[in-house]
């Protein structure tokens, strides 16, 4: 076994059970220098964001989606802060195409959704554009959730750029157009929506949105909640 980001070797503990082939080998984990370079969420977060230090009902961010998506509530959280080594390390697997570092938060990723998967949640993955995957060779999100052994549900397609809506400037198309389509019929049964990062919320927003519009089941928190790796 070797840490995933750092490659130092450790020596599995290896119990009857595995050394006869009953049970799997644990899977490679962060050693434990690696995994003190990032810093977790605790408690004490804003319930619509998981921005940290905000406990109350809605941080200013998340007072902006309330009045974007009127009468809407809404649950994320963020696994690690998007700064220092974790910034590095997914900018390096994401932009730098990096495929071995998936391994890297798949212990953290498994024991965040692991649960909910057993539960019967539906895990359903935020898709990338084509175009960028092609060219990465992965798509990120799919190979986290691949490299932690949880089961996806992959009901979100990304369309392809519409053309350009005369009089309003590129930024202000990228914010309104939905990007994502569902691409299967829906069954009742809670969805976690998973990604990367959550830098503005407005990815994941579109997301909930489209099943928002879908029915009743959606409303809420109770069947519809958000995770991301980093926030
Ligand atoms: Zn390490
Ligand atoms: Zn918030």
């Amino acid at each position: 076994m070797s840490c995933p980001m750092c490659r130092t070797r450790s020596h599995p503990r290896l119990t009857c059970r595995s050394f006869f082939g009953l049970a799997p080998l644990a899977r490679d984990q962060l050693c434990p220098s690696c995994r003190a370079a990032f810093v977790f969420y605790a408690s004490g977060n804003c319930p619509g964001c998981g921005k940290s230090g905000v406990a109350e009902d809605a941080c200013p961010e998340c007072a902006y989606w309330h009045m974007v998506y009127p009468e809407k509530t809404f649950a994320h959280r963020g696994l690690i802060h998007y700064e220092g080594a974790m910034k590095e390390v997914l900018q390096q697997y994401k932009y730098g195409g990096d495929y071995r570092l998936r391994q890297v938060f798949s212990e953290i990723i498994a024991a965040a959704l692991g649960p909910l998967s057993k539960k019967g949640w539906q895990i359903v993955p935020i898709p990338s554009v084509a175009a960028k995957n092609q060219q990465r060779g992965f798509d990120p999100v799919n190979a986290l959730l691949e490299a932690a052994g949880i089961p996806q549900t992959p009901l979100l397609e990304k369309m392809t750029a519409t053309a350009p809506q005369a009089g309003k400037s590129r930024q202000e198309r990228l914010r309104l157009v939905q990007p994502f389509q569902l691409r299967a019929t829906l069954r009742e049964q809670p969805i976690c929506l998973f990604d990367d990062v959550y830098t503005t919320g407005r990815t994941l927003f579109h997301a909930k949105d489209l099943f928002w519009r879908s029915g009743p089941f959606w409303q809420g928190t109770e069947n519809l909640i958000s995770i991301s790796l980093a926030r």
